[in-house]
C-alpha cells in the first residue's frame, strides 16, 4: 500500500498522535514477530501497544480497538477513530460536567422472567447476582456522598428500553448496568471481566453479537468521552479489586446504552457460567469487591470532571 492510500484508509502513527496528547516514547522493540511501542510521562498514564494486536494497555488495562495496531516504516499505528474515540478520552480526559455528578442509576441486569446467565451446578442466576451488588453498591456509593436510584429492587421484570428511559425521568448523572457474564453451551472456564460503552458513531461493536455490522449514530453517543473514560476508569478498579482476568474495555450498541441521556456503562462482573469464577461469584466477598470497585471508580470520574470553581467578578 502507498503511504497516501494507507493515511487515507488507516490513520496515524501511535507515537505522533501520543505526543500531541502529551506523551513521550518511552520504550520500543522492533522484531519480526512483535513490534511494541511504550509511550507515557513520568507519573503519568503510560500507553502500551503491539502490532496487529487488537487492543492496547491503557496503565495495564485493554482497551479493545476499532481496528488493530498497524505498522508503517517501523513505527506502530492506529485508526483515526481509535485516536479520537478512544486515546483523546483517557489521556485528555473528558470535558468537565456542568454540574456535579450526583445522582446515580443503577440497573441490576435482568430480573423475573429473565433470569440473565444460570449456573446450574450452583443453582445461582445472573438476576440474583446483580441485584445484590446492586444494593451493596448502593451502601458503598452513598458512603461517598452520592445519591442512588435502582431500575429494581425486587426480583421484577423490566424492558430493556425502560431502563435507559428511568435515568432520563429520574435526571441521573450516571448510569451503571451490572451483569454477570455467561460463556456458551457447556462452557465452565471462560473466565474474566469487561466494561462496555456504547460504540461511538461509524465504530462497530467490539463484542461478537449480531450488531457488529451496525454503525449508526445513537442518543448515548453525545457522552462518548464521558462514557470511555467511565469504562476505562470502572475496569481500572475491578480488576485492581478482584484480580480478575481483563476481557477489556469494550464497545457495543447494547439497548441499555443506546438512548442514554447521562453517561452510562455496563459492567460484566465475571462469568457466572464458569466452575471457578462462579463460585466466587456466589460468595458475598466477591460481590462486595465488585460493588467497592465501582464505587471507586465513579468517585474517580466524578472527581475528574467537576465543575471548573466559578470566579467572582
Ligand atoms: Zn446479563
Amino acid at each position: 500500500m502507498t503511504v497516501q492510500a494507507w493515511a487515507a484508509s488507516t490513520g496515524y502513527y501511535l507515537g505522533d498522535s501520543l505526543r500531541q496528547l502529551g506523551l513521550r516514547e518511552l520504550e520500543h522493540q522492533r522484531g519480526d514477530a512483535a513490534d511494541s511501542e511504550r509511550h507515557g510521562v513520568k507519573g503519568g498514564i503510560v500507553v502500551y501497544a503491539e502490532r496487529s494486536k487488537d487492543f492496547v494497555l491503557v496503565d495495564g488495562v485493554k482497551v479493545v480497538l476499532e481496528d488493530a495496531v498497524g505498522s508503517l516504516r517501523g513505527h506502530l499505528t492506529i485508526s483515526r477513530t481509535d485516536y479520537e474515540k478512544v486515546f483523546v478520552p483517557l489521556l485528555w480526559g473528558p470535558p468537565r460536567a456542568a454540574t456535579a455528578v450526583r445522582r446515580i442509576v443503577l440497573d441490576p441486569g435482568h430480573g423475573g422472567k429473565d433470569p440473565g446467565k444460570i449456573n446450574a451446578a450452583l443453582g445461582y442466576a445472573e438476576k440474583a447476582a446483580t441485584l445484590d451488588t446492586a444494593a451493596r453498591l448502593k451502601i458503598a456509593l452513598e458512603k461517598r456522598g452520592f445519591e442512588v436510584v435502582f431500575t429494581r429492587t425486587k426480583d421484577e421484570f423490566i424492558e430493556l428500553s425502560d431502563r435507559p428511559d428511568f435515568a432520563a425521568r429520574t435526571k441521573a448523572d450516571l448510569f451503571v448496568s451490572l451483569h454477570y457474564n455467561g460463556g456458551g453451551a457447556g462452557d465452565t472456564t471462560s473466565s474474566g471481566i469487561e466494561t462496555y460503552c456504547l460504540s461511538p458513531e461509524g465504530q462497530r461493536s467490539t463484542n461478537s453479537g449480531k450488531a457488529k455490522a451496525t454503525t449508526t449514530a445513537e442518543p448515548g453517543n453525545r457522552f462518548d468521552s464521558g462514557n470511555m473514560a467511565l469504562a476505562w476508569g470502572l475496569q481500572r478498579q475491578l480488576l485492581s479489586l478482584t484480580g480478575a482476568e481483563d476481557r477489556g474495555v469494550r464497545r457495543a450498541r447494547f439497548a441499555v446504552l443506546r438512548t442514554l441521556s447521562c453517561p452510562g456503562v455496563l459492567v460484566e462482573g465475571g462469568f457466572i457460567s464458569s466452575r471457578k469464577e462462579g463460585a466466587q461469584i456466589k460468595e458475598d466477598a466477591y460481590r462486595q469487591k465488585i460493588a467497592e470497585a465501582v464505587a471507586i471508580g465513579v468517585a474517580e470520574y466524578a472527581a475528574r470532571v467537576r465543575p471548573a470553581q466559578k470566579t467572582q467578578n
